[in-house]
């Protein structure tokens, strides 16, 4: 059973192009989920006003927009290991090979198997009504974490509370920040709940 529905596209010229997409069955260690949140990055917004490289981890390769989504499990493919219909889930934004010693490191992002692929950029992402997802990049969403927050952390909250994590920030620290985006925003709420 396939569902149809409408995908963002980014075909340069500083535009957005929704165009009316067609989701397969999930296939093996796959889920079908249902959208519930997708926020804009900063490299987002590079790709839609100022680079279309076509190259590189941010090489755009006419997919569905978006890689910072949370969304509900609606169907799932043969093999699931842990996840199952109904569930919240974060999308981890890297689709990593698996096996490599990155992503068996839990560095999904730093994957140089041919197979990694960015969501929104080498496969489809968020900026739709549904997504195909692998169970791998799934991250169990806390019943006390909104949609909205899940989609915050997939991308900006993520990558800065992992640099926060490995220097160690504690109440004997205090941080400054340079540049407020999202995710300088971020390193401030995370710095501070951290006890700096
Ligand atoms: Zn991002
Ligand atoms: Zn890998």
């Amino acid at each position: 059973m396939s569902v149809k529905s409408k995908g963002a596209f980014l075909p340069g010229n500083s535009t957005v192009l929704i165009k009316e997409v067609e989701f397969p069955t999930p296939g093996h260690g796959q889920v079908l989920l249902k959208t519930k949140s997708s926020t804009i990055c900063g490299s987002d917004i590079r790709a839609i006003y100022r680079e279309h490289l076509g190259k590189g981890p941010e090489g755009y390769q006419n997919k569905i927009a978006g890689h910072e989504p949370a969304g509900q499990i609606v169907a799932c493919g043969p093999g699931m290991k842990r996840f199952k219909t109904g569930d919240r889930v974060v999308v981890y934004h890297i689709s990593g090979c698996g096996c490599c010693n990155d992503c068996r490191r839990g560095y999904m992002i730093s994957c140089s198997s041919e197979s990694r692929a960015a969501y929104g950029w080498q496969r489809d992402g968020g900026m739709s009504e549904y997504i195909i997802a692998d169970e791998k990049d799934l991250v169990l969403l806390p019943d006390e974490l909104t949609y909205t927050d899940g989609a915050q952390i997939a991308c900006g909250f993520g990558t800065v509370y992992e640099g926060l994590e490995k220097i160690g920030i504690s109440g004997n620290d205090a941080v400054l920040i340079t540049g407020l985006g999202p995710v300088g925003l971020a390193a401030c709420m995370l710095a501070k709940a951290m006890g700096a």
